[in-house]
């Protein structure tokens, strides 16, 4: 009976889900501004259904769109009578995603006792991390804890792992993984940083230096709403799941609600967007909880907010091309950090400020940490640089979480030593 039920449950998840067929992700260079110009246009034709995975900005950065079948032939009549240089970057998006789900499926098939059993080498859903959190501080009770910030919009709980030696008031270090829902790397490979913490602390005489000044906390699952709709309906879903009023979408870019710059250029008015910037500045309850938990704490000394795709490393700001003050010692930390990341598997980043490296956008986490006196604030993009994009293979995770990890250790062994 109980087998009969579980299948059942598949399969009614199977059919719930928006389902991807020939959906297909280019790669698209644009030659000059006139070509960027020509994408914008195409960005705004909303009956084509474009997810535009990277945006139109410059000759530079290349922009991936997933194109659904239905609108294919017209999008490749329209790149070709302009003559606008494309390739393919994912052949059919549904294939990968079968892929990925047979993987998870069959890492299911186990249920983790400990965090030692627990697959880091596969994506799992939010109820499973949850468990994993648990486990965790249930194993470590002296070196963690699980603190819950706030609810999300649709009630589920906002859980921060905190890492602490001990102490009253110590500074403390932020990183969330899982803002935008669809960017399954981050949060796998932040529940690696977790489980790397626990087993190094003590050991590693870096990681040790660092929890005995200050605190660590990680918030794995960031927008929990948007990542359980991931699972559980539309794999390519990024934003919260907020209903707005007066429109039938859903949702809010929690990476445009911030209070610095909000509203600003390269963020949207249109419930629509991708990037719509919700009805206030922190409206979003998974934004306005890490706010008012950063307030409370008052010590954070680094804020490092990680997403992917696209391998960079941005500085503030966002909304302007003008430097942040700390911009020359940002600029380095940042170079010493990549050049760490990329020393163990070759992965090369881009870095800079948010404006300047890829676009401008308002609203922004960073902007906001460091505004409010939070130097060393830092966005990751993580792997890939356009192969596949937000669907990366499981069997990536794992490098990715290592050498990402020697960029946030740098990052954090830096914040140590230049107290401020
Ligand atoms: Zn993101």
């Amino acid at each position: 009976m109980r087998g009969l039920l579980v299948l059942a449950a598949l399969l009614l998840a199977a059919f719930c889900k928006e389902r991807f067929e020939g959906h297909q992700v280019l790669r698209i260079t644009a030659k000059n501004d006139a070509e960027i110009g020509l994408l914008k246009e195409l960005s705004k034709q909303e009956d084509l259904g474009l997810d535009f995975w990277t945006d139109p900005v410059d000759q530079s950065l290349p922009v991936d769109i997933r194109v659904p079948f239905h609108s294919l032939q017209g999008v490749r009549a329209f790149l070709g009578y302009h003559e606008i240089h494309y390739e393919i970057m994912i052949q059919d998006l549904q294939d990968l995603l079968d892929k990925e789900q047979r993987e998870m499926m069959r890492a299911r098939v186990l249920q983790p006792r400990s965090t030692d059993d627990y697959d880091y080498e596969n994506y799992h859903t939010l109820s499973e991390i949850n468990s994993f959190m648990d486990m965790l501080v249930q194993e470590n009770p002296k070196l963690v804890s699980k603190l819950v910030i706030g609810q999300s919009y649709e009630g589920r709980a906002l859980n921060v792992l905190k890492f602490s030696t001990g102490g009253t008031k110590r500074p403390g270090i932020w990183i969330d993984t899982g803002i935008h829902a669809r960017e399954w790397i981050t949060p796998a490979s932040g529940t690696w940083f977790a489980k790397k913490i626990v087993t190094e602390y003590g050991h590693d005489p870096a990681l040790t230096a660092i929890l005995d000044k200050f605190d660590i906390f990680l918030e794995l699952v960031t927008n929990p709403d948007g990542y359980e709709y991931t699972h559980s309906s539309n794999r390519m879903w990024r934003k919260t799941r907020r209903i707005n009023s007066g429109s039938s979408c859903i949702g809010v870019d929690p990476n445009r609600n911030w209070g610095t710059g909000y509203g600003g250029a390269g963020s949207s008015s249109n419930p629509c967007s991708e990037t719509y910037r919700g009805p206030g500045a922190y409206s979003e309850p998974e934004v306005k909880a890490i706010v008012d938990f950063t307030k409370s704490h008052g010590n954070l000394k680094a804020f490092l907010t990680i997403h992917s795709y696209s391998q960079m490393m941005l500085y503030p700001y966002g909304d302007t091309h003008k430097p942040c003050v700390d911009e020359a010692e940002l600029d380095e930390l940042a170079l010493k950090a990549s050049t760490a990341l990329e020393s163990l598997y070759g992965t090369k980043y881009t870095y800079g400020s948010t404006f300047n490296t890829i676009y401008q956008a308002s609203g922004v986490t960073t902007d906001w940490a460091y505004d409010e006196g939070i130097k060393y604030s830092y966005t990751f993009e993580l792997r890939d640089d356009g192969h596949y994009g937000f669907v990366l293979p499981a069997d990536q995770i794992i490098p990715t979480a290592q050498e990402t990890w020697l960029a946030l250790m740098v990052i954090m062994e830096h914040t140590k030593n230049n107290p401020y």
